[in-house]
């Protein structure tokens, strides 16, 4: 069965990382949850998709040079329920106590581009401490930081292809750099993705997946291509049309 996964915890739903998409989905039947993490000057871990406050909260600044508690200070911008502040990832973990929701940890880069030195060993041990390092998937667009994922845990690692990437590379270079470099999976955009390519990964032992499906056609065509696992903003409309196909495959039958 093809896996969804709850992007931000829905953002078109209910914001982006925001509590209350967070909550909602720990309660879901998707299989995982995505989100990304930045650490604050002061050396806690915030869950954030942007690595600046300016676009989804009413304060502006990097994360990464303020305070734990300056970026507590901001609220997330959402119009629905649950005005809340950035989590913290133990808040996070805390949510999805209990849940059988598995995580998708992305690793960001900092607002420049550039790899937060140290940062994904410490992202790592605080989902060691909060007991959920055994059912987290790590993601990055960037090799390097893929490269401090398989140096800092044993735990699967995933390469999002950008669709640039894709273009400058190609198909094959990509395949071929997702083996020399050890990555088990490759996630596509989901406009990028048809059967020539996730041909060409299974071929190469990737296992294949989509990010971005958040329009009905978008949903459709993840899973009419079988694919691993897509992440999407609307969870409850995956799961809708998932659940619907399911259910006329039952009738069929
Ligand atoms: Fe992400």
């Amino acid at each position: 069965m093809t896996r969804i996964a709850s992007h931000r915890g829905g953002t078109l739903e209910f914001g982006d990382s925001t509590w209350a998409g967070f909550a909602a989905t720990a309660a879901m039947a998707v299989e995982e949850v995505e989100f990304d993490l930045h650490p604050t000057a002061d050396g806690r871990i915030i869950v954030h998709h942007d690595a600046t406050l300016d676009r989804t909260t009413d304060t502006a600044g990097i994360i990464a040079d303020m305070t734990a508690e300056e970026v507590r200070r901001a609220i997330v911008d959402h119009s629905g329920e649950g005005f809340r502040h950035p989590l913290f990832l133990e808040e996070l973990c805390d949510i999805f106590q209990g849940s059988t929701v598995a995580f998708r940890c992305e690793i960001k880069p900092g607002h420049d581009g550039r790899l937060y030195q140290g940062f994904v060993p410490k992202a790592v041990a605080a989902l060691e401490a909060a007991d959920r390092l055994s059912t987290t998937t790590f993601s990055s667009f960037l090799l390097d930081t893929l490269k401090d994922l398989s140096a800092a845990t044993d735990r699967p690692s995933l390469w999002l292809v950008a669709p640039a990437v894709l273009k400058l590379v190609g198909a094959a270079g990509v395949m071929d750099l997702a083996r020399l470099r050890g990555i088990p999976e490759i996630g596509v955009h989901i406009d990028t993705a048809d059967r020539t390519l996730q041909a060409m990964a299974e071929e190469a032992g990737l296992a294949f997946g989509c990010w971005a499906a958040h329009t009905r056609p978008q949903i459709g065509k993840a899973l009419d291509l079988g694919v691993k696992v897509f992440t999407t903003d609307r969870p409850t409309l995956a799961l809708d049309i998932r659940n619907a196909r399911n259910d006329s495959d039952t009738t069929r039958r």
